[in-house]
C-alpha cells in the first residue's frame, strides 16, 4: 500500500502527510491545492504585493 503524498502546489515540495504548517487553497476549479509553510509565505508576500492570480 502506497502512503499518501500531499504534494506542494507550487515547489513541487512533497511530504507525507500534510504538515501543520501547509496551507491550503482553491484553485479556479475549486480543486483543493496544498502549499507548503514557505510558499504559503511567499503567496503572502504576493498578495501584500497585489500580483495578479495569473502569477501561480
Ligand atoms: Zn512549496
Amino acid at each position: 500500500m502506497t502512503e499518501p503524498v500531499v504534494v506542494c502546489a507550487r515547489c513541487r515540495a512533497m511530504a507525507a502527510r500534510q504538515p501543520l504548517t501547509w496551507s491550503t487553497m482553491l484553485d479556479r476549479d475549486g480543486g483543493l491545492l496544498l502549499v507548503c509553510d514557505s510558499c504559503t509565505r511567499a503567496h503572502l508576500r504576493a498578495m501584500e504585493a497585489q500580483l495578479d492570480e495569473e502569477f501561480w
